[in-house]
């Protein structure tokens, strides 16, 4: 065992890490920063490297997706004070997560053989290194990613290849669903988010491949992003014109909430599971379900609503790439999206209508 001093994080936020048989092998560090604003400028080089190399370990594996969970584990190996050290890559000083011991929230592991385990202090275990790995989880899926003949969690390609290979199940596994796979590395939805919504950042503007269209009907559009609007203000969204109570649906899955506001009258609010934030509003009514939504559920009906009011039914559309739910708002234009979901599209959603 080395002896390197190490330090202990503090969470801004409760603990994730729910009890359970699955060898949960890391920590959502969320809190109070957000994404960073140059992704791949902040990431640091070293890192980046790591990254990169244990990219396509097996089918289905991007780089981002490592860098989203460097990113949420340990700020990419920087928690604490820490830096990954160039030449070793080694993250020193040691990054150790909060003790397992059986707060609320929290597994309540006692560090047993795994005393002295790189670092591990006891008397609970704490996850290890930038990737956040508990000690039995390391040991079962361990990846020498330097090459210099030991496997340690507080080195970045040691760290990174492990998480690939683990993620994948095996150098000869895939990842048919990140999302699956992230749970199986973090069993929080609100993790899930996070690191999608980074790897997604990196992953460069949205195409709009994969949305829904979110109007199900016919409907009719132009380009008016950032045309002036009222107050001063510039538009950040399409507005869909479409006939009055036409049924607006989720364009992707996840979390929707509705909202309501004086601007845009009854809206939706959809935490996309592809890490995508979608903004809707002058809605005439809402759908039934909210929460929990797939693809196509039907959210509301178009209207006017908001200070919409008077003027032809639509539905105001915005979307904002990489945003989780603390981050302010970054939208982009819409228009190419929603033209490649709608195109053609019109009166063949099988939406999913109550119940
Ligand atoms: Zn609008």
């Amino acid at each position: 065992m080395k002896s390197a001093k190490a330090v202990w994080f503090a969470l801004a936020a409760p603990l994730l890490v729910l009890a359970g048989m699955l060898a949960i092998p890391v920590f959502a560090a969320s809190g109070s920063s957000g994404l960073p604003p140059t992704p791949i400028g902040g990431i640091p080089e070293r890192a980046l490297q790591a990254y990169r190399a244990a990219g396509g370990w097996c089918e289905g594996l991007r780089w981002e997706l490592l860098a989203g969970i460097g990113w949420v584990e340990s700020r990419h190996g920087t928690t604490g004070g820490a830096a990954v050290d160039p030449d070793t890559g080694e993250a020193r000083p040691w990054i150790l997560g909060p003790p397992l011991d059986g707060r609320p929230g929290v597994r309540r592991l006692p560090v047993g053989q795994w005393l002295g385990w790189w670092g591990l202090p006891g008397p609970w275990q704490q996850a290890v290194g930038p990737m956040q790995f508990l000690p039995a989880t390391f040991e079962a899926w361990a990846v020498d990613g330097d090459e210099d003949g030991v496997a340690n969690p507080h080195q970045i390609d040691d760290a990174v290849a492990t998480a690939a290979n683990y993620l994948c199940g095996g150098p000869g596994g895939s990842i048919p669903d990140e999302r699956e796979a992230l749970l199986r590395y973090n069993r929080s939805e609100t993790y899930v988010l996070e690191v999608l919504a980074y790897a997604n950042s990196l992953a460069g503007p949205l195409s709009g491949a994969g949305i829904l269209c979110p109007v199900a009907g016919q409907t009719s559009f132009t380009d008016t992003w950032l045309a002036p609007r009222s107050g001063g203000r510039l538009h950040q969204g399409v507005d869909m014109f479409a006939a009055y109570g036409t049924p607006v649906i989720a364009p992707v899955a996840g979390t929707a909430e509705q909202s309501n506001s004086a601007l845009g009258g009854l809206g939706f609010r959809l935490w996309g599971d592809d890490g995508t934030f979608y903004y809707g509003s002058h809605l005439s009514a809402f759908g039934p379900h909210w929460g929990r939504v797939e693809a196509g559920t039907l959210l509301g009906y178009v209207g006017n609503t908001g200070n919409a009011r008077g003027t032809p039914p639509h539905l105001h559309f915005e979307i904002h790439p990489g945003r989780s739910p603390r981050d302010p708002p970054a939208a982009v234009n819409p228009t190419p999206a929603v033209s490649s979901a709608c195109e053609g599209s019109q009166g063949r959603h099988a939406f999913l209508s109550d119940d």
